[in-house]
């Protein structure tokens, strides 16, 4: 997609501090991190939400989760617990339409989420 902003990420027009990548995947620091490990990881093909995703490669979703659990484990903080999060609609607080789980860890994170 010409004007999604993890599109141009992907690509590389956009810099970002990409910490792993797959062949259907991107991860990348959060440019305004909410915890000592906050990472972003995007599928490569543009897909709205995680829902669409789900229904339209479940394949490479379970590559995504795949990868945020290595994220969480290459960052150190898998053994004391991390969270993955999509955030999914306006009122959920997404704001990019290009689906992409928080992985977030190395601090304790209320419950529940604000
Ligand atoms: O779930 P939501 O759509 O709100 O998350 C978007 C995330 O993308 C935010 O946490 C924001 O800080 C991050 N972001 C980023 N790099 C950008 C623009 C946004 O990491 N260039």
């Amino acid at each position: 997609m010409t004007d999604c902003l993890f599109c141009k990420i992907v690509s590389g027009e956009v810099p970002a501090k990409i910490v792993r990548e797959s062949a259907g995947t991107v991860s990348f620091r959060d440019i305004n991190p909410q915890a000592p490990t906050h990472v972003l990881v995007i599928p490569r093909e543009h897909h709205p939400t995680v829902g669409e995703l789900a229904d339209s490669d479940a394949g490479l979703l379970a590559e995504l989760m795949q990868e945020a659990r290595q994220v969480a484990e290459d960052d150190g903080v898998a053994g004391n617990g991390y969270r993955i999060v999509f955030n999914t609609g306006p009122q959920a607080g997404q704001t990019v339409f290009h689906v992409h789980a928080h992985v977030l860890g190395g601090r304790g994170l209320n419950w529940p989420p604000g």
